[in-house]
């Protein structure tokens, strides 16, 4: 009835209209998207499966939001995993993850009835850092399995895996991963400009009360190189900043103080601590 309706989206479900900025990016993730999706053209006309998709950027741009998109947007469950995941772990452990995060992918494709997963491997420069005389052994066999299931793809499978993964270091990759049939599609997800800055807070304010003549665009303006992540801290820090004032709405100054307080990142708040 309609407090399932008034509940909206369901969590964790997330969508390119979600993702600020990035317009040419998530133009061309859908691009190649729009490909897999074309499964049985593909299939007559013997084309390579796409199997890798690799997001470059700095940190906090929004690839893993992304990857969800894509999940989003083809259908596919989603799963995903970190390459500093396996730092820890003892030879041979990080290769049998990797099978199961396949193996899983696979079988939760079959039980949730959708023709594909999308698994996301973020931080893939842990395991896919370049291979020097065996000095990581134990991240080799991790980066081995990691080709063998991505080898393993065929056109005809049925669930369809596309791995995602997301560095923000593309020139520590091994060349392994970047050769075609493996990651061979390159996204870049730059920090957003002075419009995607804006679409970004925007999005970022729609559950927040804004305090009449807000302006958002001098707050874009003010924030030359933050990224997606650092814009919803501002949000967030402002609606902070407002309750302290015992405000129901988010003023300028308010804003204005967050963008300075995460501009100079974990710096001790004064007002709160002392
Ligand atoms: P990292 O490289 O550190 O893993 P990332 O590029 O994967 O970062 P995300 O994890 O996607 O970044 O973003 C972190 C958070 O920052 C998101 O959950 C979201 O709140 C916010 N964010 C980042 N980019 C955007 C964006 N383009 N639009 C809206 N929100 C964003």
């Amino acid at each position: 009835g309609s407090e399932r309706k008034s509940r909206g989206k369901t969590p964790g479900f997330l969508t390119f209209d979600d993702i600020g900025g990035q317009d040419r990016a998530k133009g061309e993730l859908k691009e190649a998207l729009d490909f897999l999706i074309r499964y049985d053209d593909i299939k007559k006309l013997g084309i390579r499966p796409l199997k890798g998709i690799l997001l470059t950027g700095p940190p906090g741009t929004g690839k893993t939001l992304m990857a969800k998109a894509a999940a989003h947007y083809t259908n596919s469950v989603f799963l995903a995993a970190s390459g500093s995941e396996f730092v820890e772990m003892y030879v041979g452990v990080g290769a049998s993850r990797i099978r199961d995060l396949f193996k899983e992918a696979r079988s939760r494709a079959v039980k949730e009835n959708k023709e594909s997963a999308i698994v996301f491997i973020d931080e893939i420069d842990v395991i896919g850092g370049k291979r020097d005389g065996g000095q990581h052994r134990e991240y080799d066999q991790t980066l081995n399995q990691l080709l063998t299931e991505m080898d393993g793809i065929h056109t005809s499978d049925t669930p369809r895996v596309l791995i995602v993964a997301a560095t923000n270091r593309k020139e520590m990759l091994d060349g392994a991963l970047l050769r075609p049939g493996r990651f061979d599609r390159h996204i870049e997800v730059d920090l957003p400009d002075k419009k995607g800055r804006l679409h970004i807070l925007n999005i970022h304010a729609k559950n927040k009360p804004l305090a009449e003549g807000v302006d958002l665009d001098a707050i874009a303006r003010e924030t030359f190189h933050f990224s997606g992540a650092q814009l919803e801290s501002v949000m967030n820090e402002a609606a902070i900043y407002a309750m302290r004032d015992e405000s129901d709405a988010i003023g300028q100054q308010h804003l204005s103080l967050a963008v300075d307080k995460v501009m100079l990142g974990e710096k001790t708040d004064r007002e709160s601590n002392k």
